[in-house]
């Protein structure tokens, strides 16, 4: 097992690395294009996960701070939504020349916030959300709508798509960065205007990103960030009256907290919830692609990731090779200090995730094989929230490593053998975000495609995720599409407009209420 980790004494101070408190002096909430700070009277600390030490304590939102940003997104709506799709364009497309030019701080806080790997940070996290900032721009001039028509014979009928008025965003701490441009980009590209509560432990993107769209000329109010709790902040912003869609992304189980109080206030909802990605290798698969599919897919930001590769169902005759190739790769990846060039593992978001995960794998030791990992690692990182790559194998279809997500850096490996079966086992969860076929045979992933139900099905890979493409879920895993077309689609509404083209007083259809004296 290889930890380079970083001797304490080569450790970059957190300050030197992001300096969060000089940057937030003024506080974590973003209102009406300002900084400031939350008034619930509580706080709450960002923490390093690679050290546990505290980075930035700030004051949490409360009930007032969220009913502030919602009164300055409304105040805000009119004006945005009556500029024109060009207009928002532009601006848009000034917002991603300034996120281009602030990369680096983004991804060193994100990489700080999240303990993800700088380089993970780098060349996924930033690089997808100025892609995706780049694609919204784009999509605000692509409204798309059925054509005018004379459909009755004696009317005009024509669709108008319209901005819905201020959407609620709930956002989870695993792409922070990622999840709030997601919720952001399509919301204001159709002319919303928008309130984005980020997860209490990583709000510093999100706060990075609302000031970069203010210097890019977004105006004041269209985008606001409250950082509170998910009790207070969040669902007092589900709930609220000015709010007319919610979209969340974070677990199953909150999820249908949200819908139940979006509901309630009849909003429109967008939900993209957990995951628990099959990974299915045929008999006929290239062994060396999905061993390194399959780690690489497992343990992309520490196994925390809603569409990673958690299920390998592996066709007998290869199982037993794959479950050794994939221990040993495994074992050969780097765990470390985030911002050191040779890390590849970074720890867990915080330490209370890492024990979660660790409490996964113990328990299942009492009816699974734990082939590699399953502990945390010692010396240097041990301050750290690192939990070893681990690989479980030979646990029952029905038990808890096979049915919940984990969300860690934990894959587990089942043999299976006719092709029904594996199909069938891939669908066995309440979940459905994303999975993998893994075969040359174009007969046999084409049905793999068909019938394994998830937002998404790779075929020979596994994580891949581009702005043209939608991602969300089938079942538990949430409804609604984030990116793509389909995603800015979600955040406008449908408004019939029929004009009548007879110009006669009495109409043909009202006889049904005039009968004969028409
Ligand atoms: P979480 O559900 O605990 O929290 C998500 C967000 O909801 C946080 O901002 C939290 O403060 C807020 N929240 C908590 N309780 C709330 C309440 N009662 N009312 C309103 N808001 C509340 O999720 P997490 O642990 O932050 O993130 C991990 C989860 O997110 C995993 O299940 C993962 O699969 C999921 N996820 C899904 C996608 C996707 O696209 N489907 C993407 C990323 C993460």
């Amino acid at each position: 097992m290889h930890d380079p980790g970083t001797a304490d004494a080569d450790r970059l101070p957190a300050e030197e690395r992001f300096p969060a408190r000089h940057r937030f002096a003024e506080g974590a909430q973003f209102i009406a294009g300002r900084p400031a700070r939350g008034t619930s009277g509580r706080t709450h600390a960002v923490v390093d996960p690679a050290t546990g030490d505290e980075v930035y304590t700030y004051d949490l939102a409360g009930a007032d701070d969220v009913d502030a940003a919602v009164a300055a997104a409304r105040g805000a709506f009119p004006g945005w939504a009556g500029a024109t799709p060009g207009e928002r364009s532009d601006v848009l497309h000034r917002f991603a020349v300034v996120l281009a030019e602030r990369a680096e701080e983004f991804a060193r806080a994100e990489s700080l916030q999240c303990g993800k790997p700088l380089k993970l940070a780098r060349e996924f996290d930033v690089p997808g959300t100025l892609d995706n900032t780049a694609f919204f721009a784009g999509a605000a001039r692509h409204l798309q709508g059925q054509s005018a028509g004379e459909y009755s014979g004696d009317h005009t009928s024509y669709v108008r798509r319209e901005p819905i008025g201020v959407v609620g965003s709930i956002a989870p701490w695993n792409y922070p960065l990622q999840m709030a441009a997601w919720k952001v980009l399509p919301a204001v590209a159709a002319g919303n205007t928008i309130v984005l509560k980020p997860a209490e432990l990583t709000p510093l993107t999100s706060l990075l990103f609302a000031e970069a769209a203010t210097a890019a000329g977004i105006p004041d109010g269209v985008i606001n960030i409250v950082a509170g709790t998910g009790r207070e902040a969040g669902e007092h912003l589900v709930a609220h009256p000015d709010v007319a869609m919610t979209s969340f992304t974070g677990s199953t189980a909150v999820g249908r907290r949200v819908a139940g109080l979006a509901t309630a206030t009849v909003k429109r909802i967008h939900l993209e919830l957990g995951g628990k990605a099959p990974f299915v290798v045929f008999d006929d698969a290239d062994l060396e692609a999905a061993v390194h599919g399959a780690v690489a897919g497992a343990l992309i930001n520490t196994g925390q990731d809603c569409t990673a590769a958690t299920r390998a169902y592996v066709q007998r005759p290869l199982y037993e090779e794959f479950v050794a190739r994939t221990a040993a790769l495994m074992e050969g990846v780097r765990l470390g200090d985030p911002f050191a060039p040779g890390t590849d593992l970074g720890p867990l978001v915080s330490h209370a995730q890492r024990d979660r995960v660790a409490g996964f794998v113990d328990r299942a030791r009492a009816y699974a094989r734990v082939v590699t990992g399953g502990e945390a690692p010692q010396g240097e990182l041990a301050r750290g929230a690192y939990y070893r790559p681990t690989l479980i194998a030979d646990a029952p279809q029905g038990s808890e490593a096979v049915q919940s997500e984990i969300f860690g850096p934990v894959l587990v490996v089942l043999p299976f053998d006719s092709d029904d079966e594996g199909i069938r086992l891939a669908n066995d969860t309440p979940y459905g975000l994303a999975a993998s076929a893994w075969t040359r045979d174009v007969y046999r992933a084409n049905r793999a495609t068909r019938e394994i139900r998830a937002g998404c099905v790779w075929v020979n890979d596994h994580i891949p995720i581009i702005s043209e493409m939608p991602h969300g879920g089938y079942r538990a895993s949430g409804s609604g599409k984030d990116m793509s077309t389909y995603s800015f689609e979600e955040y406008t509404q449908i408004k019939h407009v029929m004009f009548d083209n007879t110009a006669v007083a009495r109409k043909d259809w009202h006889r049904t209420i005039f009968g004969d004296r028409q």
